[in-house]
């Protein structure tokens, strides 16, 4: 029937808008604030300065403030739960440069993000279904002017490319793996990956909040039990966990040419993808165009089939950001 049609829909992609709080430099300029959270569940509108037409967004969820919990319980968790099950699972956070894309996926200590959560989760995951046999892969990459950068590989050595074949699906070839069975051990991957990035960049927030930084698990488990039917069936399946480039729009005529072009290029690719997929979800004939940039084609075999995908839309509370704000929202409800 259509309502349970819509029903698996909006469990399959959820759209989560974060407002950040303040900075101690933007709250000593004492604005007014530019968002309200309401007037129901969801929902989200720009205060006016004129009382005429307000435009009221609606999402999955709205949350502010600073707890990375409350984010990761919106419905991420049941995502990195069911990767563990044989689904794909993604999360997307996606937002102008300074939102919170970074410090919602990674958090801090006290705040810890999605990210080691998640790992944190796979593990516990392990402990609790020792009927099972896992095998957990890590590959930790970033996209950089649409080319693919390994940041724990020898990019000097080897070049990372696409692939396709009939066993694999689309895959990076030369990509290092490395099979982890901790958490700690996949917390050093990362480490090893952001120190990599550091010596290597040349100015490193500039291309930082220019690239997609893509962590990615390969999930393999099978059962124990030899009596069981699927005794012996290997299921796969993969979590990426990606902090996307900054959503803004170039600010110089340099950067457009140089690599504006190229983030706009991803970004505007993976709005199409994901609507392109809720269409097709809806039973409509719709071809989803994975080839149009790097970042789609990486999450291609992701993002098809038995896939879920969370996306956190991170915006500033400031009026200076009000228009690169309502663009994260347009995008956001885009994927709704
Ligand atoms: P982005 O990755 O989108 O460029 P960051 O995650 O680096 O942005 O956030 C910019 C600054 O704001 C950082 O200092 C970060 O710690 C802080 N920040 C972002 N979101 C929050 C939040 N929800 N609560 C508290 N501080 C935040
Ligand atoms: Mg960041």
């Amino acid at each position: 029937t259509n309502s349970s049609r819509s029903m698996s829909i909006r469990e399959n992609v959820q759209v989560v808008v974060r407002l950040r709080p303040p900075s101690t430099k933007e709250r000593a300029q004492s604005e007014e604030p530019c968002w309200h959270i309401g007037p129901d569940p969801g929902m989200i509108q720009q205060l006016q300065t004129r009382k005429n037409q307000t435009a009221v967004f609606q999402y999955d969820s709205v949350v502010s403030g600073v707890d990375n919990k409350l984010v990761y319980d919106t419905g991420i968790g049941n995502l990195v739960r069911s990767t563990m099950a044989g689904y794909n699972g993604t999360v997307f956070a996606y937002g102008q440069t300074a939102s919170g894309k970074t410090y919602t996926m990674m958090g801090t200590h006290d705040q810890p993000g999605v990210i080691p959560r998640a790992i944190d989760e796979l593990f516990a995951y392990i402990e609790e279904n020792p009927g099972r046999e896992f095998m957990l892969r890590v590959s930790y990459l970033e996209i950089y002017k649409e080319k693919i950068r390994d940041l724990i590989g020898d990019n000097d050595q080897v070049i990372p490319e696409i692939r396709e074949d009939k066993k694999r699906g689309v895959y990076v070839r030369n990509l290092r793996e490395v099979i982890v069975t901790s958490a700690q051990q996949v917390l050093d991957v990362i480490k090893q990956g952001e120190d990599n990035r550091h010596i290597s960049a040349t100015d490193y927030n500039t291309e930082s909040s220019r690239s997609h930084t893509i962590l990615q698990i390969v999930i393999e488990s099978r059962s124990k039990d030899v009596f069981t039917t699927d005794q012996g069936s290997v299921r796969v399946s993969q979590l990426n966990l990606i902090d996307l480039a900054g959503s803004e729009k170039a600010t110089s005529d340099l950067d457009r040419r140089q690599e504006g072009g190229y983030i706009n290029k991803s970004l505007l690719a993976l709005g199409n993808v994901i609507s392109q997929l809720i269409n097709k979800m809806n039973n409509e004939k719709v071809h989803v165009q994975y080839r149009s940039s790097t970042l789609t084609r990486v999450l291609q075999t992701a993002l098809s089939g038995n896939a879920r995908i969370s996306i956190v839309c991170t915006i500033n509370p400031t009026w200076k950001s009000k228009d690169e704000s309502l663009n994260t929202l347009r995008f956001a409800q885009r994927a709704k």
